[in-house]
């Protein structure tokens, strides 16, 4: 009875409907000239380890900080840009804890009145790509980075660490974000998102694989319509947007499970495991820090001017889900294609630039999604250090809707400009590729390939009522003109004399 009653409970529990709630905290380092408060250089990737250091960097007693102003200009042009308030008054605080990386045993950071609270961000909905988001931004402050370790195992088994204090010191936004987001889908709409507007707004390469691009995620689940948050998990370790992505909906599915077998989920960090797909836990809350935080003495409030403020703000650019909307009303395209191509600002510029020289929208657009981004990438290349240029693509255009280029030769067209910078029109000269719509030209074509011992099968099939025969037909006639017959004519010629 105990039993019948216990299990009839379980699978009760089973049916509840969860929905995961989940909030991100994105790092993203500022490209900057100098560090966030030395003079040694921000630029140190190509370094030796530990060269690009000073007595400020390491952490050296007695040693005074000073603001580097342009990673302050980064972060308010980020918050602007993620549409947060810009208070008049911040501060900086000392974040205490002891690990290796950290050699002042304190980092720098924000506490209790950030550079900027209070935003959103936009995303097209990945439920219906026709609808957005507005996802809730708590705030964006500014810290420095920390040291890189690196944990290394050698060959007697031994493991040790080895550190590199180039990176340490440097400037290090933190985005923080509102637990607004719902799929790990969505999680990785927000991430790319504002990879993308970093990037547009040049404040930062946003590249993951280079860590200049870090996300932890937050994750809970409550029964669907309850309105409290549950206990949540926090997932370090991700490296990428796929691995986000992963790691959340592991997390969300682990949590149900738990639930559904009628545990309870406790608070606690856990790590991404990349080659098992899995999260293990890490600390539980009873093992969480306390910060200690208290305004840095060494460093004077920050009283952020509303010229300023102003200033910063007439320096940002058309965004990326703005532009990728206006792409949708002005081009018609639809919002797939308008998103990919305002990932990349430069890519959007080309693109524009396409329409610009007279490119027709819809065409230009097919010709960069998928020949030009397939070239660039193929080339390893970006778009401004390639030859090819928006009048080429299009002229491109222009010559097939002209009838003067047939489709299937002009992607050969569009890569050889690509290679060699030379307009379409001169390569469609020089390889002797401009389309025969000729009719006489193509006559004597069509009449060699019906004469041929090959196509004597599909001439007959034609003849007995096979319409689709015709096309193997055509196919012969492109073949023997290597791409350049008009296959309209091609197709009509071939009837006629069918028929005839
Ligand atoms: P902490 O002090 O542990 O860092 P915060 O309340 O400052 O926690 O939130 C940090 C991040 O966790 C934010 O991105 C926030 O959106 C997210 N978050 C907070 N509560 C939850 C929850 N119950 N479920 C999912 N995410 C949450
Ligand atoms: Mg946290
Ligand atoms: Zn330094």
């Amino acid at each position: 009875m105990t039993a019948a009653f216990s299990q009839a409970a379980v699978r009760e529990r089973a049916a509840v409907d969860y929905e995961p709630v989940i909030g991100l905290e994105v790092h993203v380092q500022v490209q900057t000239e100098s560090k966030m408060f030395c003079a040694c250089p921000a630029r140190y990737a190509d370094a030796a380890p530990n060269c690009v250091v000073c007595p400020v960097c390491l952490g050296m007693p007695g040693v005074l900080p000073v603001m580097n102003r342009r990673a302050v200009e980064a972060t308010i042009l980020t918050a602007l840009a993620l549409n947060c308030e810009v208070p008049e008054f911040s501060k900086f605080d000392r974040k205490n804890y002891n690990y290796p990386d950290l050699m002042k045993g304190y980092q720098i950071s924000q506490f209790d009145l950030p550079l900027s609270r209070d935003g959103w961000l936009e995303i097209a909905d990945p439920a219906d790509p026709a609808q957005t988001r507005r996802l809730g931004i708590t705030r964006v402050h500014l810290e420095e980075d920390t040291a890189n370790l690196k944990h290394v195992r050698d060959a007697s088994g031994e493991t040790y660490s080895l550190m590199d204090c180039n990176r340490a010191g440097s400037p290090l936004m933190e985005v923080v974000g509102e637990p607004d987001i719902r799929t790990a889908e969505e999680a990785g709409s927000y991430l790319r998102q504002l990879r993308a507007i970093v990037r547009y707004i040049g404040v930062s390469t946003g590249n993951m694989e280079e860590g200049a691009l870090r996300c932890d995620a937050n994750v809970s689940i409550r029964p669907r319509g309850a309105l409290a948050l549950g206990a949540k998990v926090e997932v370090k370790n991700m490296n990428s947007f796929r691995s986000v992505e992963r790691a959340i909906a592991f997390e969300i599915e682990r949590q149900k499970r738990v639930l559904d077998e009628g545990g309870r989920i406790i608070q606690e960090t856990r790590g991404w495991v990349e080659e098992r797909g899995v999260t293990v836990s890490q600390r539980s809350k009873e093992a969480a820090h306390d910060y200690r935080y208290f305004p840095e003495p060494d460093l004077p409030p920050l009283f952020v001017d509303r010229g300023w403020v102003n200033e910063i703000r007439s320096r940002l650019p058309e965004l990326p889900e703005p532009k990728r909307q206006r792409f949708v009303r002005e081009f018609g395209l639809s919002p797939q294609d308008a998103a990919t191509l305002t990932t990349s600002r430069a890519i959007a510029d080309f693109y524009e630039a396409t329409i610009k020289a007279g490119a027709a929208p819809r065409a230009a657009a097919n010709w960069v999604l998928r020949d030009v981004l397939r070239l660039l990438s193929a080339a390893h290349i970006e778009i401004e250090a390639s030859k090819l240029k928006p009048e080429h693509v299009a002229q491109l255009v222009t010559l097939v809707e002209g009838g003067q280029l047939s489709v299937r030769s002009a992607p050969e067209v569009l890569e050889e400009s690509f290679n060699t910078g030379h307009a379409p029109e001169q390569v469609v000269r020089e390889k002797g590729l401009s389309q025969v719509s000729d009719t006489a030209e193509l006559e004597a074509v069509v009449d060699r390939v019906l004469a041929a011992p090959q196509s004597a099968k599909a001439v007959a099939d034609y003849k007995s009522g096979k319409q689709s025969a015709a096309g193997f037909l055509v196919g012969a006639v492109m073949k023997e003109t290597r791409g350049k017959a008009n296959p309209g004519v091609v197709n009509q010629l071939l009837r006629q004399k069918l028929d005839a």
